[in-house]
């Protein structure tokens, strides 16, 4: 990939409405059987075209073939109830009805490795795979056989690592895996979070990445966000470790939101995925913020290593300010290029 500045977004998009009923997590399917399939790939493919006409360099599926970023890998799993609904505190933050975990977890067949290739064969740009992380989905679930968080964690690295692999067999160059709980169990994230994000990407070539964010903007974290005070300062516990870790991109949060950005010193010499995207607000981007929010990170981050994205998935928006979001992004990224390429034109005649 030659661009300087390559975008992307962090995952996923609103579905159309005739597949789930939109701005909501957990939609149901409005589809069954065949049709669903193809549904599916349709929504899919529309994703892809929506971000190479509006100027995204790094190109997702948009998550438009799962319900969920997490529960949708989980229920693919031996070892998971899916009738089983459990509710539990998710990120200590809301309660959710998850799949319950009743016995040893395994991974009967690929997941999302059919899904990847079918994404491979609609674009020629480098294409990002978002899994969710070990700690993440430990999260994001009810355990009524391990009895141990680090112990499942381990078991779920393990399995992310298969499935890991083959997604890069089927051609996908970014392996990106979710662990928003990074923002929340500090002492976990040292103890046994960072190693176990490190053994699901064991031995990959693909580039990997982590996405750690403060979450959807849905209101339960919107209004724990109004906690956290005038500064978020929770990256700066995990970003030493990830610096030290073998993951080659961190994904954060950034635009509106309370981080210093200054906290990006600490992933120095890691490829920076930096939100200049707000997903808790449809108001539109202008160009000129979203390259402000650029030309802010770069001070702390080489521009060969910085990948303007959005802050979080955007599944819960209104899909036209979704999409228009992406012009956004892209449009700020243009703007900042020029300057990066002026700047490297000598002054003078
Ligand atoms: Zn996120």
């Amino acid at each position: 990939m030659n661009t300087l500045l390559p975008t992307s977004i962090v995952g996923s998009l609103p579905k159309p409405s005739w597949l789930a009923e939109p701005e909501r997590l957990w939609s149901p399917w409005q589809l069954e059987g065949a049709a669903l399939t193809e549904g599916k790939q349709d929504a899919l493919r529309t994703a892809v075209h929506e971000q190479e006409r509006r100027g995204i360099d790094i190109v997702s599926d948009g998550e438009q073939t799962r319900q969920h970023f997490v529960t949708t890998f989980i229920e693919h799993l031996d070892g998971v109830d899916l009738e089983r609904k459990e509710t539990v505190r998710i990120r200590d933050r809301y309660d959710a009805a998850v799949p319950t975990v009743v016995g040893a977890v395994s991974r009967r067949q690929p997941v999302f490795v059919e899904d990847a290739a079918f994404l491979r064969a609609q674009t020629d740009r480098p294409i990002k795979w978002a899994l969710p992380g070990p700690m993440t989905m430990i999260d994001t679930l009810s355990d009524q056989h391990y009895k141990s968080r680090e112990k499942l964690a381990w078991e779920f690295a393990t399995i992310l690592n298969e499935e890991a692999r083959e997604l890069e067999a089927a051609g996908v160059d970014i392996i990106q895996f979710d662990e928003p709980a990074f923002t929340v169990f500090h002492d976990e994230v040292q103890d046994w979070g960072v190693a176990a994000l490190e053994r699901a990407a064991e031995g990959l070539r693909a580039e990997t990445a982590v996405h750690i964010c403060y979450g959807y903007g849905i209101e339960a974290n919107n209004k724990w966000k109004e906690t956290l005070g005038a500064e978020w300062r929770q990256y700066e516990q995990s970003f030493p470790l990830l610096q030290q870790s073998s993951i080659d991109i961190v994904s954060l949060e950034c635009i509106h939101s309370h981080v210093p950005l200054d906290l990006v010193e600490l992933i120095r010499g890691k490829k920076v995925m930096l939100g200049a995207i707000d997903v808790a607000t449809e108001t539109v981007e202008t160009p000129e913020e979203v390259a402000e929010v650029l030309r802010r990170a770069l001070e702390f981050v080489d521009a060969d290593k910085l990948i303007p994205s959005s802050n979080c998935g955007m599944a819960p928006l209104a899909r036209g300010a979704a999409l228009d979001k992406l012009s956004a992004l892209s449009a700020g990224a243009d703007i900042v290029r020029a300057e990066l390429a002026g700047a490297a034109v000598p002054a003078g005649r």
